[in-house]
């Protein structure tokens, strides 16, 4: 994977950058509640600026389908950027046509601009090839460092670069620095932790991995539609019988590419999807018919620490249980403080990432202990499933 990154821009000064960013922060009552989008992007904008180019920002809010929606503007993230950077941003009420073009004229070395939601216009979806060439109209360079955004094929993350140089800024180049150590060119064994809820979601992900990956741990819901497909009882747990031939030919490409699949070996039964449920520890080939799978069991997270402890890198996407009711956070929890450790000694390289996978690290207070933690939901899931991000290839 061969991209260009902020220190092959020569002369800057004065440039126009165009830098897309995913700013897509929760917010409450028109204001930013959680920084931690725009602290990503923080180092790639003051360096731009900070060597004399004029920062002008292109980015995504919500989902207003190609229209103008007055409560997806970014306007009122602007103060969250000047308090973040340091510095007093600018705002075009657009991102293209005469709005942006005289907000960035009136510009000076070192300013930052940010544009108007660029998904007000029904082109930037849709790659509008004229739509792509306006945008770059407005610059000099481009420079993507919005990752969570590269699995998209728009105006903004491709359509832009086929008309200007393009380079990866710090956040994107720091994200793919990592995925590259955990699966692209990793230290085997590599061991790989796929959890959540159903397989059907995560069909093209296994099959990746199997093919990568010399152990494989499957957790979470998605372990009972495994279990049944080797002809276990699961009870009433969340479980996709129809998907028993799928699972069936995943386990064999594992065993054609000698990758171990670890399933529970012992689980954590409950009588309802409830916190504090009433609950007891079984064998995996013992689930009584009227209770459901809610976690992996002791003898199972044993068996995955002892895995972990001759792995050297480990990939993980989905909690291996419903980690947001206790007592079923248990085995989520300890795996994910083992790894944590495992890292911090430097016997480790542990990526993770995708949907709720951030939120359960967060739970077990472990995210800042992992190599990295993706929070790219959709893009790093492609990531996992081996597939070329069209933002990502675009800086090739
Ligand atoms: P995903 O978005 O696919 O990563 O799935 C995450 C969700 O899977 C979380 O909300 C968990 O509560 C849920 N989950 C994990 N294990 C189980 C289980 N054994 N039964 C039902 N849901 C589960």
């Amino acid at each position: 994977m061969k991209f260009k990154t902020l220190v092959d821009i020569k002369n800057i000064e004065e440039k126009r950058a165009l830098v897309r960013v995913d700013i897509n922060v929760p917010m409450e009552e028109g204001r930013v509640t959680d920084t931690t989008r725009i602290e990503r992007i923080r180092p790639t904008v003051v360096e731009l600026a900070g060597r004399g180019a004029k920062v002008i920002l292109l980015a995504h809010f919500g989902r207003p389908q190609g229209e103008v929606v007055a409560s997806m503007s970014l306007k009122p993230v602007v103060p969250a950027l000047s308090r973040v950077f340091g510095t007093d941003v600018k705002f075009a009420a657009d991102c293209c046509g005469e709005q942006a073009v005289s907000a960035i004229a009136a510009m000076e070395p070192g300013d930052v601009l940010l544009l108007e939601n660029t998904r007000f216009h029904p082109c930037e979806e849709k790659n509008n090839p004229s739509f792509g060439k306006e945008l770059a109209a407005l610059g000099d360079i481009f420079v993507n460092d919005a990752f969570s955004a590269a699995h998209r094929a728009h105006a903004s993350t491709v359509g832009i670069a086929e008309h200007l140089p393009a380079y990866a800024g710090r956040a994107m180049q720091a994200e793919l620095e990592a995925l590259e150590k955990g699966l692209g060119d990793p230290v085997h064994p590599v061991m790989a932790i796929v959890g959540g809820a159903k397989i059907s979601t995560k069909l093209d992900l296994l099959g990746n991995l199997v093919a990568r990956v010399d152990h494989l741990v499957i957790g979470g819901g998605m372990a009972n539609t495994f279990l049944a497909a080797l002809g276990l009882g699961v009870g009433a747990s969340l479980c996709e019988h129809d998907l028993g031939d799928t699972a069936r030919a995943i386990m064999e490409k594992a065993q054609e590419n000698n990758c171990e699949i670890i399933l529970p070996a012992d689980v954590v039964v409950a009588e309802e999807f409830k916190a504090g449920s009433a609950h007891a520890v079984v064998r995996a080939d013992a689930v009584p018919d009227d209770r459901m799978i809610l976690d992996a069991g002791p003898e199972t997270v044993k068996h995955l620490e002892n895995c972990m402890r001759t792995a050297k890198t480990l990939v993980w996407n989905g909690p291996l249980g419903a980690f947001e009711m206790a007592p079923f956070d248990a085995a989520t929890v300890a795996a994910a403080r083992f790894a944590a450790s495992r890292t911090q000694s430097g016997d480790l390289v542990s990526v993770a990432g995708g949907g709720d996978t951030v939120a359960a690290l967060n739970h077990a207070g472990v995210v800042e202990d992992f190599t990295y933690v993706s929070t790219a939901g959709g893009a790093f899931l492609e990531w996992m499933e081996g597939k070329t991000l069209p933002g990502v290839a675009a800086l090739g």
